[in-house]
């Protein structure tokens, strides 16, 4: 059986802007992300998001507007 292999996807490291770091498949080695679960209120249950007010605003209209 021979293996398939998709060179458009490899494990990545997605660093967040919180400083959390996880790996997902993606076509990209590196990803930057403003929000991960690890800090989105929606995830957290809160909001406790310490130093990015502005990024969590930018984010919720982003989403809200569409
Ligand atoms: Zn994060």
């Amino acid at each position: 059986m021979k293996k398939e292999i998709h060179p458009e996807y490899v494990e990545s490291t997605v660093t967040c802007a919180c400083g959390n770091t996880f790996k997902t498949t993606s076509n990209k080695s590196e990803i930057r992300v403003d929000i991960c679960s690890e800090c989105h209120p929606f995830f957290t249950g809160s909001e406790k998001i310490v130093d990015s007010a502005g990024r969590v605003e930018k984010f919720k209209k982003k989403y809200a507007l569409k």
